[in-house]
């Protein structure tokens, strides 16, 4: 190795001194935003206190706290575009999760025909919010609750209303419900099998197992209970469903019609409105909205209050469909009748994963196969995309799954030994 020309060093220090200065001063960033989070705690102490949470609880669990600015990357992502309702709901609704929620039904039969007793919401309704919101307690997130919130508490946007669900954690587990290494959820602080706030656990979480604790982490009776509990505040009325899929007659428009503009169902019935198979609607003096998530072509719904109710959960039209539709797949019903308005059908869960192997396989970094489609899986669908010539927008589709299905080479061929001699028994 030859020794470093003199001449060479100008050149050789213009590009470390940049790097060392960056790096310099990206440790000196880092070290100045721990100060300000640990003081930033210490002076939310007085506030924490006056909400009812102990001094000795603030100390232990926020002493000596990390921030972690991975919440702040969350909290300011911007989605480059919106994901089409088609794919949200081939995702939340597929055969997978109707599956599961069907033995889960009778998995825990006798303790959801007690919680209809006590909140009148039906087992299907309750087990399709389960299975929405933590895929049926398979995912509740892995962020420590304290920590993300202590975090959206001193740095970042909206850091008022953070505050409040910190206090609300630290009440939570000053009360003993669940316990601190067992409280982590989703970056913003949802947690637990129902995916709850901390402060909309105080208000609505129950103990319906009887151990004393509203556990929304490692008991189902309480998660469940706390699920309808949720429902019922909300207006759920359980002898009411939550809407009908139906057929609009030819040029009806589906202008300044929504959720909330409520008309009596033989009004709907004059209009010409029928069920998705084409029977009346229903008699009765129920009043329901008109929703449609993708115009007048698209699938269309008649809506009552209880359709508010799951709206409440998530504040989302399409979150609210989510789980009426796998409620009405639980008790036996098919996919909608008036496909969505588009030639590029959204992709199960399983079909996600598909795509991720055959992404794999074409040589992509896409991570863990995990039907997730990540940014890596994104950046891949894009490269995929461009060879294809497809529109390039990082959303797989059907007509990507087609594609590369139909390059996959065929099924692996039986290994033969290279060599001619007798092949190794198989034990
Ligand atoms: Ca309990």
């Amino acid at each position: 190795m030859p020794l470093l020309q003199l001449q060479q060093l100008p050149q050789l220090l213009r590009f470390t001194a940049p790097a060392l200065a960056l790096a310099c001063s990206t440790a000196f960033a880092q070290a100045a935003q721990t100060d300000e989070f640990s003081r930033c705690l210490a002076d939310l102490k007085p506030a924490a206190l006056a909400a009812g949470v102990r001094g000795d609880t603030y100390d232990r669990h926020t002493q000596g706290l990390a921030a972690d600015l991975t919440v702040i990357d969350k909290l300011n992502v911007q989605p480059e575009f919106k994901t089409p309702v088609w794919d949200y709901l081939a995702g939340l609704v597929d055969d997978e999760r109707v599956e599961q929620g069907r033995a889960l039904l009778t998995r825990h039969a006798a303790v959801l025909a007690q919680v209809q007793q006590r909140y009148g919401v039906d087992p299907e309704t309750v087990v399709a919010v389960w299975g929405v919101e933590s895929n049926f307690g398979q995912t509740f997130g892995k962020y420590p609750l304290v920590q993300a919130l202590g975090t959206l508490s001193c740095l970042g946007r909206r850091q008022g209303y953070f505050r409040g669900e910190l206090f609300a954690t630290l009440r939570i587990l000053q009360a003993g419900h669940i316990a601190p290494e067992r409280l982590v959820g989703s970056w913003a602080g949802a947690f637990g099998h129902t995916q709850f706030m901390p402060s909309t656990f105080e208000r609505l979480a129950v103990d319906f197992d009887g151990d004393g604790k509203r556990d929304l982490m490692d008991s189902v009776p309480d998660a469940l209970a706390s699920t309808a509990n949720f429902l019922a505040k909300a207006g759920w009325q359980g002898d009411r469903m939550w809407g009908w899929e139906v057929r609009l007659p030819a040029g009806f428009s589906v202008a300044g019609q929504g959720r909330k503009n409520r008309q009596p169902l033989t009004a709907w019935t004059a209009a010409g409105l029928r069920l998705a198979d084409g029977s009346p609607l229903p008699a009765g003096a129920e009043t329901a909205g008109l929703v449609t998530l993708a115009g007048a072509t698209g699938p269309a719904f008649l809506v009552t209050r209880n359709f508010d109710a799951l709206y409440s959960y998530n504040a989302a039209e399409s979150y609210g469909l989510a789980i009426a539709h796998l409620s009405d797949r639980l008790r036996g019903g098919g996919p909608f009748a008036t496909p969505w308005p588009t030639d590029d059908a959204g992709l199960s869960r399983a079909e996600r994963r598909e795509v991720q192997t055959l992404l794999s396989a074409r040589g992509h970094d896409i991570g863990e196969v995990d039907g997730m489609l990540g940014d890596r899986s994104k950046t891949a669908v894009r490269a995929e995309q461009t060879r294809l010539g497809h529109e390039v927008n990082g959303r797989a589709g059907q007509r990507l799954l087609r594609a590369l299905r139909a390059e996959a080479p065929a099924a692996p061929q039986p290994v033969t030994p290279s060599s001619s001699s007798d092949p190794a028994p198989r034990s």
